[in-house]
């Protein structure tokens, strides 16, 4: 196929055929459409592309995605600075906002801790969490890591580390199922999930 097209249009489909979800034809469909749309709305999706990889970088407190140093919702006076939600991804901190239930802050770990991929808790943002903690202020942290074996894992783990420092550590509650994920939990399962939130012990 490849010899069909121009080798600028081959590397186009090349390009769009890495994303998740895309496949060959897909690739090649969305190509055509770049090729035949007018210069302006195909440079504003090259300009956005662009932005989101210079602009976007890692909130200092949080790790949340920011295109300033401190994020919205750390430099947030009415949020609780009090409470701190643990999540996995920067996507877990959207579901949970649109639940439209939490006053508090965030700390993004960046993955799970999974020894068989090769991701250690020094590969995550663990270190960066006890400091927030230890630093005093914190009255409760909320372990929202995903549902299954390894966010529960994940949860324990920084439960252990947390625990010498006296701070209530609580766990969504078990409304979400067993093995899924935040990302894709409704909004009333998870407001359920926070309301219901327990104690690790
Ligand atoms: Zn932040």
């Amino acid at each position: 196929m490849s010899g069909v097209y121009t080798e600028s249009l081959n590397k186009l489909i090349e390009e769009f055929g890495k994303l998740p979800g895309v496949g060959p034809k897909t690739a090649q469909r969305l190509s055509f459409y770049i090729l035949k749309a007018r210069p302006a709305e195909a440079m504003a999706l090259a300009d956005a592309i662009k932005d989101v990889k210079n602009k976007i970088k890692r909130c200092e407190i949080c790790y949340n995605y920011s295109e300033k140093q401190i994020c919205e919702i750390c430099s947030d006076e009415r949020r609780d600075k009090t409470i701190i939600c643990v999540v996995e991804q920067p996507k877990d901190v959207i579901a949970l906002e649109k639940t439209g239930t939490c006053k508090w802050v965030y700390h993004v770990l960046g993955g799970h801790i999974a020894p068989l991929e090769g991701i250690e808790p020094s590969d995550l943002t663990i270190d960066k969490l006890v400091e927030r903690v230890r630093a005093g202020e914190v009255k409760e942290v909320i372990m929202a890591t995903n549902p299954n074996m390894a966010g529960d894992g994940t949860a324990l783990y920084i439960s252990s580390l947390l625990r010498p420092t006296g701070v209530k550590i609580t766990r969504l509650a078990r409304g979400l199922a067993t093995g899924s994920t935040i990302e894709y939990a409704s909004g009333k399962m998870l407001t359920d999930a926070i309301i219901g939130r327990q104690q690790l012990q």
